[in-house]
């Protein structure tokens, strides 16, 4: 139920019931406590075998997770999760979600039970104006959120709501939803887009997956363009990657993996540094750049 939903329903019952049900959305507004302002991060997820292996991208996850505050909750925006209008999970315990194929049993067997969040959820629903949010009772945690998150915070005992990609927005509209949700970090939870700023599995060379960097010449370009642009704090070329030419619309042939590091840079206060890593290319065709705002 949205906010206003909220209101008129309330508005149709007695008056005892009415108090009892304001306080409920009191409660709910007031579950989080007011920290210090939580860092927002993008992370690049590259392949579900990440769950499961030792490499050096997820000895960097682990890293982070040792380094940043505890939050009091988790949002995530994953690349695998795309919707008609905005969803966020509301159930008190998202299942695991296994979207893909062919990989060996051990990663199917995976599971990440960390907690929902229902009144994040709902937090997050009376927070976001410019567009409708619906509460989700269906999907869980992708691979998009937990093949990461897991090596953050291994112990699954952060509670964690997934928001979903709008299919019908465009670049500018997720950027400024995605800044609405700027009060959250200030109440411990911690924001992480999921996904590859650079992700063309056409056109992978899987022959030189091993091979430590090997990027195709456009990916190389797009990934130095990108990684300037963040360092910089440029962030319009980004928003309008649509017309930075040829080396971006290789690297970002569907939008979903490049979305979600719009939800991050969104969220970047003007005097906050950013910061890269895992900032390299794979296979030819993918780039595993992921960012850090914050305090460093
Ligand atoms: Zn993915």
């Amino acid at each position: 139920m949205d906010r206003k939903r909220f209101l008129l329903s309330l508005a149709a019952l007695p008056l005892a019931t009415r108090a009892m049900q304001l306080n409920d959305l009191k409660a709910v507004t007031d579950h989080f406590k007011p920290s210090e302002r939580m860092p927002v991060l993008f992370l690049g997820h590259g392949s579900p075998m990440n769950a499961i292996e030792e490499n050096e991208f997820v000895v960097q996850f682990r890293k982070l997770g040792n380094e940043l505050p505890k939050p009091q909750a988790i949002l995530c925006v994953s690349a695998h999760w795309e919707t008609k209008g905005t969803r966020v999970t509301a159930m008190a315990k998202p299942r695991t979600i296994h979207d893909f194929g062919g990989f060996p049993p051990e990663l199917f067997a995976m599971q990440y039970p960390a907690p929902g969040s229902p009144e994040l959820a709902v937090e997050t629903q009376q927070l976001i104006t410019s567009t409708p949010i619906e509460l989700d009772q269906q999907w869980g945690l992708d691979h998009g959120a937990w093949s990461v998150v897991k090596h953050l915070y291994p112990n699954a005992d952060v509670p964690i709501i997934q928001m979903s990609l709008d299919r019908n927005l465009s670049p500018e509209q997720h950027y400024r939803l995605a800044q609405e949700l700027s009060s959250l970090r200030d109440k411990g939870v911690l924001i992480i887009g999921s996904g590859n700023m650079v992700h063309n599995l056409g056109m992978v060379a899987w022959d030189k997956l091993n091979e430590p960097s090997y990027g195709y010449h456009w990916a190389l370009e797009a990934r130095e363009k990108m990684a300037r642009h963040i360092l910089n704090g440029d962030f319009a070329p980004l928003i309008d990657f649509r017309a930075q030419g040829r080396a971006f619309d290789l690297a970002i042939p569907t939008p979903e993996h490049y979305l979600p590091l719009l939800y991050t840079l969104a969220l970047k206060k003007k005097e906050e540094q950013a910061s890269l890593f895992n900032d390299t290319a794979l296979g030819g065709s993918l780039t595993m750049t992921s960012v850090r705002i914050g305090k460093q």
